[in-house]
């Protein structure tokens, strides 16, 4: 069952927004990191994209939901390729999210206070905001590793509260991944809200734990 979000924008003073796959699209780091790398990766061992493929997703895998899957300093030095260098060459598929533009215009003439909290590294921060500027519309950038540990752990919204005082009461947050909600959950966050299409290439994909849309258009006005 789809759950649908039930609040009112008075109960709400500040949005924390995820960037990948809430406001940009997921496609450009599903097709970087499974496809641009595993073909980079293959071409510079001399083996073929098959193994190269399987290496690398099983090596992602032994980090997930940590500080250090974002970490592209990390990436540079493990796989021994430019890995900032490799995202800009691939910037074109860097899109804005439908809806979301005409989202945030809204939240501002409302009045609200608007943060982008994400887990992405700041250098492929750099790169999405140099070919979308969005900057202008948050009060805060917040990436991870300014906080010292990655969104899925309940700790982050606790530290945050030093880099950016929140009530937990009033305060959205929106993010494809659930178990980044599920900590903004643990730890007291009123309002989630889950979105189910991040990657225009996928299909759409409804959490049953949280309040979930497709796009911001479907949020109460
Ligand atoms: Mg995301």
């Amino acid at each position: 069952m789809v759950i649908s979000p039930n609040f009112s924008w008075q109960e709400i003073d500040k949005l924390f927004l995820d960037m990948d796959g809430t406001l940009l699209d997921k496609y450009f780091d599903d097709y970087f990191w499974e496809q641009f790398v595993p073909e980079t990766y293959a071409k510079k061992n001399g083996i073929d994209f098959t193994s190269a493929k399987t290496v690398l997703m099983n090596t992602y895998r032994s980090v997930e939901s940590t500080l250090v899957w974002t970490d592209l300093d990390y990436w540079a030095e493990r796989l021994g390729l430019d890995i900032p260098h490799l995202k800009k060459e691939i910037d074109h598929l860097v899109q804005i999210r439908p809806h979301v533009l005409p989202f945030l215009d809204h939240m501002k003439a409302m009045g609200k206070d608007l943060y982008l909290i994400t887990n992405a590294h700041p250098k492929a921060l750099a790169v999405k905001m140099d070919k979308v500027n969005i900057r202008g519309y948050f009060k805060q950038i917040i990436c991870s590793q300014d906080v010292g540990v990655a969104k899925e752990q309940v700790e982050f919204w606790d530290r945050l509260q030093q880099l950016l005082p929140y009530d937990r009461t009033r305060t959205i947050f929106a993010d494809d991944t659930e178990n980044v909600l599920f900590s903004a959950k643990e730890y007291g966050i009123r309002h989630l809200v889950h979105i189910a299409k991040p990657s225009s290439k996928l299909a759409t994909k409804y959490s049953t734990h949280f309040p979930s849309i497709a796009s911001f258009g479907e949020l109460p006005s």
